[in-house]
């Protein structure tokens, strides 16, 4: 098989347009089968984001962010308002697959097939704890290179991983920093999937309390890390993600009533026409 047949089966998946990303309609098992199978086939690398309504709503106004997600090559539901918005759609996703969850199954399932994984990102202390943690986890698992987030030389970076062969680059450096650093070296990444994964290593790490289940299953894990980190979250989740809603009824719309036009929402993709 070539390496753009491998390509093409993560290309099959169906996808559907929510606040203008193309989402992977695919269960988290499904996904992480998909990528396995990517991470044991030769080709590129394969760009994965996870999205959820701050990266929607950042990709309205901010042209760089949008092009990086525009490289991806599989895009996440990551988020619960993108969940709810599919519903409403009559186009409803399986369920969230969160940048979390794919990093640990994807461990666990390379652990199995003695696929080398890296990781970049966070603090040297917070990977160092990561690293011992996810060795504890999984035994086998082979973390072939890590690399901290607070690097100056891109290029040294690129070498590091290129010596270590990874068939998986994890990327924590935050949001929009790892897509867009993703997005700009796919092409020269030697390693089969680079995914992004915000601030999972501060979890791993012990650093960071992820959400109660209860919490993660309403849709209100944003609501825990609020808490958590005030200071720095506020922002994006008191004034950003409200600004989904009229991306939200606009995609609603759209899919209830296809025929009919919407000037007010025409304007918003107009706006965004005119800024490209
Ligand atoms: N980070 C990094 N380099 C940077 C900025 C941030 O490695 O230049 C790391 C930071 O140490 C933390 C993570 O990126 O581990 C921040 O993730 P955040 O919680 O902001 O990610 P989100 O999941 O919200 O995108």
């Amino acid at each position: 098989m070539s390496p753009d047949e491998h390509v093409a089966l993560l290309r099959t998946v169906e996808r559907i347009s929510i606040f203008d990303i193309p989402i992977c309609r695919i269960s988290h098992k499904a996904a992480t089968a998909t990528l396995i199978h990517e991470a044991e086939s030769p080709g590129q690398c394969v760009a994965v984001f996870t999205a959820n309504a701050d990266h929607a709503v950042r990709i309205q106004r901010d042209e760089a962010f949008r092009r990086a997600y525009q490289a991806a090559d599989a895009i996440f539901a990551d988020g619960m308002p993108l969940i709810w918005t599919s519903h409403l759609m009559g186009q409803p996703l399986p369920a969230r697959v969160t940048g979390i969850d794919l990093f640990h199954s994807l461990c666990e399932k390379a652990s199995e097939r003695k696929l080398p994984c890296f990781l970049l990102g966070a603090t040297q202390a917070v990977l160092e704890e990561a690293a011992v943690s996810l060795q504890t986890k999984y035994p086998s698992l082979i973390l072939s290179g890590q690399c901290n987030g607070y690097f100056h030389d891109d290029e040294a970076v690129l070498r590091l991983i290129e010596e270590a062969h990874p068939a998986i680059l994890f990327v924590a450096l935050g949001s929009p920093k790892q897509e867009a650093w993703i997005a700009k070296y796919a092409p020269r990444l030697h390693c089969r999937i680079a995914l992004a994964i915000g601030g999972t290593l501060d979890v791993e790490a012990g650093r960071v309390s992820r959400a109660p289940v209860p919490l993660q299953k309403i849709g209100m894990e944003w609501f825990w890390r609020l808490l958590l980190e005030p200071s720095r979250l506020w922002r994006r989740y008191l004034l950003e993600c409200p600004r989904v809603l009229p991306l939200l009824w606009r995609d609603v719309l759209r899919a209830r009533f296809p025929t009919s036009t919407y000037p007010i929402f025409e304007k918003i993709g107009q706006e965004r026409k005119d800024r490209s």
